[in-house]
């Protein structure tokens, strides 16, 4: 190792350039470190001083506020192929094992510089890489610059760890809580913030799913708060209000901070292989603070707890754990019910008679096989309903109370958090005025802008008070007379809001699910088997008949059928038709019996049609006894009718006769007698 720093510099160094290369890694250390960036330009005064004119010395800084583990730092590629090329004389960097932060880069850069003799240089001194001690001294650097990166990311990191499982770490906290001058958190003093938060759990408690919390709220029109920073030199955050959409329902429901609990580290961050970083959720377990009752909270824990426990219910798909919240359909057991067969959920299935009804069926769908059992719902809705109304009259003041309480208090809650926001309206509007007053009214420019500005206010605040109007006069509307009357019936006659048509089906089934856990349904044959187990566990077991299949419905009575076997010997299929109206007989569809239907029911039931039956005894076509006795088919028709012969009708056109020639007469002789018997004068 040669002593003297100018030693190692030859005149082939000072032929070439010397290489300055100037970095801060991020954008908030470009501006706020100037005073290192400036030591970075003071390198280029001791390569002066070395010996290279100023012209030879390139600044490369083309890598600002770029970190050292990005991977495209085209400032660093461009020096390295600069140094490969024989171009560099001399590297210069402020610690220098900086210039590359990792240690691969590092020493391939150490490599090269060796291998096209060039130096380098920090602030501690001059270095040549060829020279085994100096790179053995430059490596050890690059580690060192390394390990300290680790530590300070560790002690950075860990510090931070055991503030947070002290619950001291300072997070943003949710809307709803803000700091106080101690950094405790605490409920946000702003009273209407603190309302429609609650609004939104009570919300979720009523209507059981997120979707259902937050078109309840866009129904009613009432706003909820949510932060927006406010990007600028005094960077804070402001309220702005807004309507509910489900991902804030479940961001509350699902942030254990609503409910008191001080948490940390819900996430993890990895590298991944271009360089960049992922986001990751952890299990709960794996968090690194969970610190309940920390800080005052909007539910209890046990209440957090139930909120995920329903919101995971209704996201299962169809399947074993389903209990999903009631929607609009008339199914009254949607949700509530089991397979007796398998165990599963079932689902249900609507579908329209010819007349408009809805009726839906339970189905159980097992993916991987075909349907398990399908059973019919109404006559089981119906009988459920009537096991309700039976089982009600001690339960019926109670939750027709809290039906009716509910309505009351919903309408109520609304009405405050409208008022709430016509007072923030009028607030506004009133600070927008004392600013105009204030200002000299010869500032005219500004004077115009503020009255602008009031006028604006006014207008939003006309706009909400309308509607908190418009909204309290329809809720009053809606509540008084009639249906309060109505609702007051309700509470003393559980059966009668049961029954009464205007009752929702909605709202029916949500009293349905006040009362029954579940219900477990098997077919058997003609037999539906219903178990209803209640809340608390009282269980009830149905019996039904299965409905009628449509084949079975429409069957004829058999006694008909066997009747018409019996008529068809001597009959034709108008005389039956005429024979079983007179008698008063019906088809199973339709008014009464026409020769077409007994037509259809005969070769439906497969029974032997009237001319079989005729040909069968022997009888013959009016051809073929023409042919026997050589006579012409019109002096059949002739004889038939003067009832020489006998005749026997299959219908209006088609007829048999009986055949004349029974031995021992010949036809010849028979045709003689029966032509003396035609032209023999009538006797009337
Ligand atoms: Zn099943």
């Amino acid at each position: 190792m040669k002593g003297n720093s100018h030693d190692k510099v030859t005149v082939r160094h000072l032929a070439r350039n010397a290489y300055l290369y100037i970095r801060q890694s991020t954008l908030h250390q470009v501006a706020n470190h100037a005073e290192s960036t400036r030591r970075q330009y003071d390198l280029r005064l001791r390569a002066v001083a070395l010996g290279w004119s100023s012209e030879q010395i390139i600044v490369v800084d083309s890598d600002q506020g770029q970190s050292g583990s990005t991977a495209d730092r085209i400032g660093f590629q461009k020096l390295v192929s600069e140094v490969g090329m024989g171009h560099a004389g001399l590297v210069m960097g402020l610690e220098v094992s900086r210039l590359a932060r990792n240690s691969a880069d590092w020493h391939r850069l150490l490599e090269i510089c060796a291998l096209s003799d060039t130096l380098i240089l920090d602030e501690d001194g001059i270095y040549e890489p060829a020279h085994f001690n100096d790179r053995l001294l430059l490596g050890l650097k690059g580690t060192m610059s390394e390990a300290e990166l680790h530590m300070m990311r560790a002690r950075l990191h860990g510090g931070l760890l055991n503030k947070a499982r002290r619950g001291e770490l300072n997070i943003p906290v949710p809307i709803g809580f803000v700091y106080d001058e101690q950094y405790r958190t605490i409920l946000d003093p702003d009273i209407q913030v603190q309302e429609a938060i609650r609004l939104i759990f009570s919300t979720f408690r009523r209507v059981g799913s997120a979707l259902g919390t937050a078109k309840s709220f866009r129904k009613e029109k009432i706003l909820v708060p949510s932060r927006r920073p406010v990007r600028g030199p005094h960077s804070k955050v402001s309220v702005i209000w807004k309507d509910l959409d489900v991902s804030m329902v479940l961001r509350t429901l699902q942030n254990p901070r609503y409910a008191g609990i001080y948490c940390y580290g819900k996430t993890r961050q990895h590298r991944n292989a271009e360089g960049g970083y992922v986001c990751q959720k952890r299990e709960v377990q794996d968090w690194h603070a969970w610190i309940p009752d920390a800080h005052e909270g909007y539910i209890s824990q046990e209440e957090y707890e139930e909120n995920l426990r329903r919101l995971a219910e209704n996201a299962q798909a169809i399947g074993a754990g389903r209990r999903s919240p009631p929607r609009e359909g008339p199914a009254l057991l949607q949700g509530l019910v089991l397979c007796g067969r398998c165990g599963r959920r079932m689902r249900v299935s609507y579908h329209t008679r010819l007349k408009g009804e809805i009726v839906p069926s339970y189905v159980c769908a097992r993916k991987e096989e075909s349907s398990c059992q399908t059973i019919h719902g109404k006559a089981i809705d119906e009988a459920v309903g009537e096991l309700l109304v039976e089982l009600m009259t001690p339960m019926t003041v109670e939750v027709s109370l809290s039906v009716q309480q509910e309505l009351e208090q919903r309408f109520e809650q609304a009405e405050q958090m409208r008022k709430k926001q016509v007072d923030r309206a009028r607030y506004e509007a009133d600070l927008d005025r004392q600013r105009f007053l204030r200002v000299d009214p010869n500032n005219r420019l500004v004077a115009a802008s503020l009255e602008a500005d009031w006028n604006e206010k006014l207008k939003l605040l006309a706009v909400a008070e309308e509607e908190f109007e418009r909204r309290r006069a329809e809720d009053r509307k809606s509540l008084d007379a009639e249906q309060k009357s109505k609702i007051r019936t309700l509470v003393s006659d559980f059966s009668r809001l049961w029954n009464d048509p205007q009752t929702p089906a909605r709202e029916r089934k949500r009293m349905a699910r006040l009362l029954i856990e579940d219900a477990t349904l098997r077919r058997e044959g003609h037999e539906i088997t219903a178990h209803v187990r209640f809340k608390g566990g009282a269980t009830r077991t149905l019996i039904l008949a299965a409905p009628l299949t449509a084949a079975e419905r429409f069957k004829t009575d058999p006694e008909i059928i066997q009747e018409m076997d019996r008529l068809l010997d001597c009959h034709t299929e108008k005389e039956i038709a005429d024979v079983f109206n007179e008698r008063g007989l019906c088809p199973s569809r339709g008014q009464s019996f026409t020769p077409a239907i007994v037509s259809i029911l005969r070769i439906g039931y497969k029974l032997k049609s009237r001319s079989r039956r005729l040909r069968d005894r022997g009888l013959l076509k009016g051809s073929e006894l023409a042919n026997k006795l050589r006579v012409g088919r019109g002096t059949i028709k002739r004889w038939g009718r003067r009832g020489l012969l006998q005749v026997h009708y299959c219908s209006d056109k088609l007829c048999f006769y009986e055949d004349p020639c029974l031995a021992p007469a010949t036809p010849e002789e028979v045709r003689d007698r029966l032509r003396t018997a035609y032209n023999q004068p009538r006797t009337q």
